[in-house]
């Protein structure tokens, strides 16, 4: 347990925060934020694979309280949800604000609101600012910090990626972000492309992960048990292994490390177009979810968190909603 101050306030008061948001949106002139490098120009309000011009898009944000315990809290992780995203995955429970049927060009925000938000939610006693879907916005985001940090936020930044970054980019983040929250989404290209196409996610999502432990390290809380630094991973077991979690998890382990904290979900529910793709049409079994949890155990991945098979409905989110999470 230990006090820490977020990385950005470090950057900031040395003026490089300004710098790494300037060099961040300098891509953005030929984009290759993310392993697509569509080479587009979005400061020119062209848009490529994740159909994003030069503006974030918030599609949502609350103090959200389904979050691992060390987000969450007790007053809630300050989530901000980016829409569109870099990849395509069949089942996204997120796909009203990720693979929207129309444009979300009315809910883009200028970086002076994207920063108010973020002081709201910290202003709403929110215990960091969780970030999800920042993969194709991480310039824009380090916009807003920038202007954030001196209007006076103080709390860690949450980097909750689908693991398809880019390295280059990542680099640019090292000692902006204080907790890395990334998914190992698969260990085979092939289900990688047939299910979110991606047919290179293994290599970027583990090349990823290293990047980001380095920056990072472990997991560390607080006096209150709250998360401060560090890095966790998350991984969503699919049906039909198709999220090749004996791989994924073995990876983690020899690799990246024992000690690494895992959060193990089963919530996995057929959704979006899912219903079209045999294999990802059907909740998990309890069977599959427990052949997922013997294989933690073997491979010695101790630290983390696991959700209850029968906890698979509650975490379905619905963006029509000012709260996506509330019940009606
Ligand atoms: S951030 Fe968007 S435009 Fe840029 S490389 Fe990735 S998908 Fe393409």
């Amino acid at each position: 347990m230990t006090s820490y101050a977020p990385g950005y306030l470090k950057l900031f008061k040395k003026g490089e925060l300004n710098k790494r948001a300037e060099e961040l949106m300098a891509i953005l002139d030929d984009c290759s934020l993310c392993p697509r490098d569509c080479h587009v120009d979005r400061s020119a309000g062209k848009t490529g694979y994740c159909r994003s011009g030069y503006l974030p898009i918030v599609s949502s944000y609350c103090a959200h309280h389904g979050e691992e315990p060390v987000l969450s809290g007790r007053k809630g992780s300050g989530t901000i949800f980016f829409g569109n995203c870099n990849l395509r995955c069949v089942f996204c429970q997120n796909h009203q604000i990720s693979q929207p049927t129309c444009s979300l060009k009315d809910e883009e925000v200028a970086f002076e609101r994207l920063a108010d938000i973020m002081l709201e939610l910290q202003s709403r006693g929110c215990h960091n600012i969780n970030l999800v879907s920042p993969s194709h916005f991480a310039a824009q985001i380090v916009k807003g910090v920038d202007i954030a940090a001196s209007k006076g936020l103080t709390i860690p930044l949450v980097y909750n990626t689908n693991g398809y970054d880019s390295l280059d980019t990542l680099r640019l983040l090292d000692g902006v972000i204080d907790i890395y929250l990334p998914d190992i989404k698969y260990s085979d290209d092939n289900a990688a492309l047939e299910y979110s196409k991606a047919g290179d996610y293994v290599t970027h999502s583990r090349d990823a992960i290293f990047e980001m432990k380095r920056q990072v390290g472990g997991l560390v809380v607080d006096s209150s048990g709250i998360a401060v630094k560090g890095l966790i991973v998350r991984h969503l077991v699919l049906p039909n292994d198709l999220a090749g979690s004996e791989e994924s998890l073995k990876f983690i382990s020899e690799e990246v490390g024992k000690e690494t904290y895992m959060s193990v979900m089963s919530q996995y529910f057929p959704t979006h177009k899912a219903a079209e793709y045999p294999l990802v049409s059907r909740p998990i079994s309890h069977r599959e979810y427990e052949r997922v949890l013997e294989w933690l155990h073997r491979f010695g991945l101790e630290n983390g968190w696991i959700q209850e098979h029968s906890s698979r409905d509650y975490y379905r989110p619905d963006f029509d909603k000012d709260e996506p999470f509330e019940e009606d």
